[in-house]
C-alpha cells in the first residue's frame, strides 16, 4: 500500500525493530483465500494488496504479489491450478505489499512487468531502505499499455496517468470482464495518497471516471484493499471512491479558502456523506492523512 508497509517487509526494518507492531504479523500465518470470479480468473486475499489470477491452459497470469510469506501459498495455488505453470507476474504499482511477493514468483513466472515508473519506484525505495537484495524487479516494462494474448484471453495493462502513485496501471482481463485496478481503488477504506511518488488526487478522480468508460456494466472490478474483506464489486464502487475523492478535495479547498491551518482541517473526524470510511490496516493511513495530503497537493506544498 505504501512506503512504511514497504520497509517493514524489509527484514533489516523488522530487526531494527522500527515497526513494533509488523514483526508479529510477520511471524503469524495469516489467513490466505483463493476466490473464483468467472473464465479461470480469481482473486488471492492473505496479507496486502490483492492478487488477481487467470488461469488459461497456455498458463497463468498474476497480478501482484503480496509479501514472501503469502506469496508462497498463492504461488503453491496457482500451480495447483495451473498445469503450465506461470507465464508472466504483472505489478499494479511498485508499493511492497504488491510487490515484496516477486522474489517468490521470480523462478515460476517467464517474466514479470510493470508500467516503467513502478519499476523505478521499486528500485528507488528499495535502495533507500537498503532492501535491494531482497527485491525481484519487472524484467519488461512499458509507458502507456501492454498486452498478451493467452488461452483465448486477452490481458491489458493500462496507464492513465498519476493516481495512487506515479505508476498504477489498471489490468483488463477482457473476455472475463474482470479489471483489477491495484490501489487505484480503496473500497470503503481511506486511501493512502503516495504523494512523495508522484500522486495526484485531481488526476485520480479523472482515472476512475476513465476507466468503467472502458468497460460496461457488467464488470466485475478487483480492488487493492476494500473494507471487510471486500476485494471486489462494480462501477458504482468506482463511482462511490471517486465521489469520496471529489470530497475529500472539495472540504480541503473551502477549509483552506476559510484561512484554516493544514492542523485544523486534519483534525476532522469523518467526512460528510462518507462516513462508513474508516482506515485500513495497517492504520496509519486515516481521513487525517488523507487531508493532509490533500492540503499539499492544493497548496503545492
Ligand atoms: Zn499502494
Amino acid at each position: 500500500m505504501h512506503r512504511r508497509t514497504f520497509l517493514a517487509s524489509s527484514s533489516a526494518a523488522i530487526v531494527a525493530g522500527a515497526l513494533h507492531d509488523w514483526p508479529l504479523l510477520a511471524q503469524a500465518k495469516p489467513q490466505t483465500k483463493f476466490s473464483e470470479l468467472r473464465n479461470g480468473t480469481g482473486t488471492f486475499t492473505g496479507r496486502g494488496g490483492t492478487i488477481g489470477w487467470l488461469v488459461t491452459d497456455e498458463g497463468a497470469v498474476v497480478v501482484d504479489s503480496q509479501f514472501p510469506g503469502t506469496a508462497e501459498a498463492c504461488l503453491e495455488g496457482i500451480k495447483n491450478r495451473s498445469r503450465r505453470g506461470i507465464h508472466v507476474l504483472i505489478n499494479t504499482h511498485h508499493h511492497g505489499d504488491h510487490t515484496a511477493g516477486n522474489k517468490i514468483f521470480r523462478p515460476a513466472a517467464k517474466f514479470i512487468v510493470a508500467h516503467a515508473n513502478s519499476a523505478e519506484w521499486q528500485r528507488m525505495v528499495a535502495e533507500q531502505a537498503k532492501a535491494g537484495a531482497e527485491q525481484a524487479y519487472p524484467d519488461q516494462t512499458f509507458p502507456n499499455v501492454w498486452q498478451l494474448k493467452i488461452g483465448g484471453e486477452r490481458v491489458t495493462a493500462t496507464y492513465y496517468g498519476f493516481a495512487h502513485t506515479s505508476g498504477d496501471v489498471a489490468v483488463a482481463f477482457e473476455s472475463a470482464n474482470v479489471v483489477h485496478m491495484g490501489d487505484l481503488v480503496f473500497n470503503r477504506f481511506h486511501p493512502y495518497i503516495d504523494r512523495e511518488a508522484g500522486a495526484s488526487i485531481a488526476n485520480w478522480i479523472t482515472v476512475l471516471d476513465r476507466v468503467p468508460r472502458e468497460h460496461n456494466a457488467e464488470t466485475t472490478y478487483i480492488f487493492g484493499h476494500g473494507k471487510d474483506g471486500a476485494v471486489t464489486g462494480n462501477r458504482a464502487d468506482l463511482a462511490r471512491f471517486r465521489d469520496y475523492l471529489t470530497a475529500l478535495l472539495d472540504y480541503t479547498k473551502k477549509q483552506i479558502a476559510a484561512g484554516k491551518s493544514r492542523e485544523a482541517i486534519t483534525k476532522v473526524t469523518a467526512l460528510r456523506g462518507f462516513e462508513e470510511y474508516e482506515a485500513p490496516d495497517p492504520p496509519d493511513v486515516s481521513l487525517a492523512t488523507a487531508l493532509g495530503t490533500a492540503y499539499d497537493e492544493l497548496t503545492g506544498a
